[in-house]
């Protein structure tokens, strides 16, 4: 450790850290472009320009290291004067088409634009013009007129999705950000490049010009599309998900997620082939019909079949929906057949973030019980009683999982098949009720990730259910400036419940009271009952989750 000074404050700092990061880690911000904290350091943009006692010149904060009784300033004559004239030249050739910018609002040039330049251009000459709309991959729209060269795009490509693909052509102003020759920008991380371009060069090729970044709220979650659980912000506008980017997590994705966890795990949200209300098969077809005449018929046919049901959990439901759903199987159904499906591609995972399980939470479905014990039938062994006629009705929650042609001939000889869904699929079709189940992100509760790593999810969209009972929903609500506020509460919103919540009223209908207001109520329970998750709660998870207690077996 080392003692530095920086504008008069003593701080003890790494020795081997650089000025600026120091400088962060103890709170305060030097203005960068081109500096990341998981990028090696370019150097280009010298906008954090400090000016360090008894060396001769200004440094760049980002490649000098901290020296013992190092004094350095950020705010002097000399170093303002030096950042108005980067800005000056960074703004040159810049199109300055703020209000048509998908950027506007969350862009450093703009911010710096305020706050470190003098408002005014001496340049009057004609700006150098570039192509305004590349397409550089898929997913990723260049504007080159508005690159400011920093190096961040081209840096990620090579470091972090080991994917060369991005270089500067031409010399002077005249240099242009574009893709080697034969290649495009469709590594599986591209996505990540608009998120660290600290200008609107780099854009959404799904996202481009749906909304303004001040319209809509993002709220704290988890991407459900594998094992991983990268932490992210799902950002909504009249009750609809717009996009999707990567939220900050140390443990579990640093900075970064996919492209296929980004863009393919919120559409079905606001789809059409949600399940608009409960549905039960009559003599005329399937009709819709109200929870209470769903929920009876439930509970006249587990009367009729209690024992010969299995229980199917799901991999993609959260903690609290599976503690319940094992719980409500052994204390009502009567069955010790309790299994869920695994989903793993294999072949799909690499030593960035994707995993092979491509499910949020198989190891949590486990921990909370979601597994044959005392003698009762796994996935497979229920699928063959099915065919064999030892089970006669089933209970699946939140999966499809006759899209297994397998799994689906079996599912045609159930007596009764009961489903929690928010989508039609191939399961449903085969249901004689199907309750419609809110999806991860209109549900508050928690995943396990393939660390073990506990994680909330939090709604970013509401139901109507949520609307009427609230279910603690707004307080998780933020807009892009992280302040509490309603905006979601427009928009269309669907008749959907979660799992726990309907589990939790069809056990009331037959007679056993689950005293659960929240999901937070299932978690406290879970946390007491359930010895890997003990001492854990809703609050203690926090932002960024805690890992399950040590020495619980992780399942391959
Ligand atoms: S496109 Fe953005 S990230 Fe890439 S070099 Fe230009 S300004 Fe930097
Ligand atoms: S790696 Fe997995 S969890 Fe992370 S964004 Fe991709 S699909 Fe989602």
């Amino acid at each position: 450790m080392v003692t530095i000074t920086l504008d008069g404050k003593q701080l003890e700092v790494d020795g081997k850290r650089t000025i600026i990061e120091a400088a962060r880690e103890h709170g305060i911000e030097i203005p960068h472009f081109c500096w990341h904290p998981k990028l090696s350091v370019a150097g280009n943009c010298r906008i954090c320009l400090v000016e360090v006692e008894k060396l001769p010149k200004l440094v760049i904060a980002c490649a000098t290291q901290v020296a013992d009784g190092m004094v350095v300033h950020t705010n002097t004559p000399k170093v303002v004067n030096a950042r108005e004239a980067v800005m000056e030249f960074l703004l040159i050739n810049h199109p300055l088409d703020c209000p048509i910018c998908d950027e506007a609002g969350e862009c450093k040039l703009q911010d710096y634009a305020y706050k470190l330049s003098v408002g005014y251009s001496r340049f009057d000459e004609n700006k150098v013009h570039k192509p305004k709309r590349v397409a550089l991959g898929p997913h990723v729209m260049l504007d080159t007129e508005r690159c400011i060269m920093c190096s961040r795009c081209v840096r990620f490509c090579e470091e972090i999705a080991h994917k060369p693909q991005l270089t500067f052509s031409q010399r002077g102003d005249h240099v242009e950000l574009t893709t080697f020759p034969g290649e495009q920008l469709d590594n599986p991380y591209s996505m990540n490049t608009i998120d660290i371009c600290p200008v609107g060069a780099l854009t959404s090729r799904d996202f481009r010009f749906k909304a303004r970044v001040w319209e809509m709220s993002a709220t704290e979650t988890v991407c459900p599309g594998c094992a991983r659980g990268c932490n992210m912000y799902s950002w909504v506008r009249n009750n609809e998900i717009l996009r999707q980017t990567p939220r900050f997590n140390p443990e579990v994705n640093e900075y970064w997620m996919c492209d296929a966890g980004r863009l393919g795990t919120f559409k079905h949200v606001n789809s059409d082939g949600r399940i608009k209300a409960p549905l039960m098969k009559k003599d005329a077809g399937v009709v819709e019909v109200g929870w209470d005449e769903a929920i009876s018929r439930v509970v006249s046919e587990i009367r009729t079949f209690r024992k010969n049901f299995a229980a199917i959990g799901s991999a993609y439901a959260t903690n609290e929906d599976n503690y319940l759903f094992q719980k409500f199987a052994r204390e009502v159904l009567g069955t010790k057949h309790i299994d869920f499906m695994r989903h793993v591609v294999e072949g799909e995972q690499d030593d960035i973030l994707l995993r092979e399980d491509k499910t949020p939470n198989s190891l949590g479905a486990v921990e909370v019980g979601v597994r044959p014990k005392d003698g009762g039938l796994s996935f497979d062994g229920i699928v063959k009683a099915i065919k064999e006629r030892q089970i006669k009705a089933m209970y699946i929650i939140d999966d499809n999982v006759a899209i297994n042609p397998t799994v689906a001939a079996a599912l045609q000889k159930l007596e009764f098949l009961v489903v929690n869904s928010s989508l039609e699929n191939e399961t449903t079709r085969l249901a004689d009720v199907v309750l419609p189940s809110s999806t991860f992100a209109e549900r508050h509760g928690t995943f396990t990730n393939f660390q073990g790593r506990v994680q909330r999810i939090r709604p970013s969209v509401a139901t109507l259910e949520q609307d009427r009972a609230l279910d603690g929903f707004a307080m998780s609500r933020l807009d892009a400036f992280g302040t509490p506020h309603d905006r979601w509460a427009k928009g269309v919103k669907r008749d959907a419940r979660p799992t726990w919540r309907i589990i939790a009223a069809i056990a009331s209908a037959m007679g056993t009271k689950y005293k659960y207001n929240t999901s937070e109520d299932v978690f406290n329970e879970l946390a007491s009952t359930v010895g890997s998750f003990k001492g854990m709660s809703y609050r203690k998870l926090g932002s960024w989750g805690m890992k399950l207690k040590a020495g619980v077996a992780v399942p391959a």
